[in-house]
């Protein structure tokens, strides 16, 4: 099978997202013509490393490319100013000259850590991710976002860095934990609800499929998102308009993930996957689109394996509207003061939407919550 290859048009910083069945054992022949000298840095995690890194480390042998190895603790935390210290002075420790790449091998954590700590140090190198979860291949790789979490809330300290290639091996997904998987595979219904209908209908009919474990399917699924989202980045990286509709379900997603604490209660997928049916249902609640849709995109989330109403959350039962609406107005997406929210008129046709009265929203939430109770 040959690779996918979805281009990201941004000038003389445009680079290749390359996705495919084996391509971490194929590494080496992508890395090497980019670097400037035969060394690379490949920063990882405990679970990835445990499983992929030999496989990375020979690869890049096999192009006489020497590499050094940073293996971080899994999760979250990382990315943190301790983490981001401790990241930079083992990079620092390794030598790593400006001129080097580093190249991250992991999910969304280790990407947006190592893509942060390349953009700053010694003024802004070179990086490549590897992503190794569904998220990281379809959302987080791709774009150049970068952060860290602050006490005050996630990603709050970072900056936009493009890496030089992204390396999509879908076969990595294998190891992935199942429920990783499928609150990734959110992250790829959104891009059929936002702009795409025809993708949201192939999902429907493939998606139980690419779950299981179809490698052409997972490539095509995993291509198909990449360059959605490369077309939105191109057009705009720094989200002053269309970039923002990636954010469907994000802001009832975000107020859930607040609500409980950021924990395994709820991974970010699913928080996502149950703020889509919610937009969807508010959407509908104002007039903008067909009330049946919200009941067919909880069916295919469902049939997913993902929540797709607030009652399938974890403690539903004790969330009132106000808090949750509370969390929401914290959120970075507010925007003078106003809730910004994507809505839909139709599936594939979302548009951003600052004007929704917050009653409104608080009134949604209250009958979706007096069904979980
Ligand atoms: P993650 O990096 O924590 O990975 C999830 C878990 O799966 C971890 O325990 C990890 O060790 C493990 N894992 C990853 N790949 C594996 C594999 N192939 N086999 C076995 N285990 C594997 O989380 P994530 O969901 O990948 O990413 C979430 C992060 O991404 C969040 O910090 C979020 O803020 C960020 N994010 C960034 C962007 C962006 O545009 N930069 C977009 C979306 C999300
Ligand atoms: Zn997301």
């Amino acid at each position: 099978m040959t690779d996918r290859i979805v281009k990201v048009a941004l000038g003389d910083r445009a680079y290749d997202i390359r996705v495919g069945g084996g391509l971490l054992a194929r590494a080496g022949e992508h890395v090497a013509p980019l670097l400037h000298r035969r060394f690379a840095v490949v920063v990882t995690d405990e679970n990835v490393a445990a499983r992929h890194l030999d496989t990375l480390k020979r690869a890049l042998a096999l192009q006489n490319v020497g590499c050094e190895t940073v293996i971080l603790p899994p999760g979250e935390s990382q990315k943190s100013y301790a983490g981001f210290e401790r990241l930079c002075e083992a990079l620092l420790a390794l030598k790593v000259e400006r001129r080097d790449h580093v190249i991250a091998l992991g999910g969304g954590v280790i990407g947006d850590l190592v893509g942060f700590a390349a953009s700053v140090l010694r003024r802004g190198m070179d990086f490549i991710q590897i992503p190794t979860s569904l998220l990281a291949q379809v959302d987080s790789s791709v774009g150049g976002k970068t952060a860290i979490n602050s006490r005050q809330g996630k990603n709050l300290i970072g900056a936009f860095h493009q890496p030089r290639l992204v390396l999509a091996d879908v076969d990595l997904l294998d190891t992935l934990p199942p429920r990783e998987l499928r609150a990734g595979y959110a992250e790829v219904v959104k891009y059929g609800l936002i702009g795409d209908a025809p993708f949201f209908g192939w999902l429907e009919e493939n998606g139980a499929k690419l779950l299981v474990g179809d490698r052409a399917l997972r490539t095509e699924a995993v291509a198909h998102a990449c360059a959605h989202k490369a077309r939105v980045v191109a057009a705009d990286e720094r989200e002053q308009g269309e970039r923002a509709l990636l954010n469907l379900g994000h802001t009832f997603g975000h107020a859930l993930e607040a609500e409980t604490g950021y924990s395994q209660r709820l991974l970010h997928g699913e928080g996502v996957a149950v703020g889509m049916a919610l937009a969807f249902r508010l959407s509908a609640q104002l007039g903008l689109c067909d009330a049946a849709l919200a009941p067919r995109i909880e069916r295919h989330l469902a049939a997913a394996g993902l929540p797709a109403r607030l009652a399938d959350v974890d403690g539903a039962g004790g969330f009132t509207a106000e808090h949750l609406v509370a969390h929401m107005q914290q959120d970075k997406k507010v925007r003078d003061g106003r809730l910004v929210f994507i809505l839909a008129a139709a599936i594939g046709q979302a548009m951003q939407r600052d004007d929704v009265p917050p009653a409104a929203v608080a009134a949604l939430l209250g009958e979706q919550l007096a069904a979980a109770a």
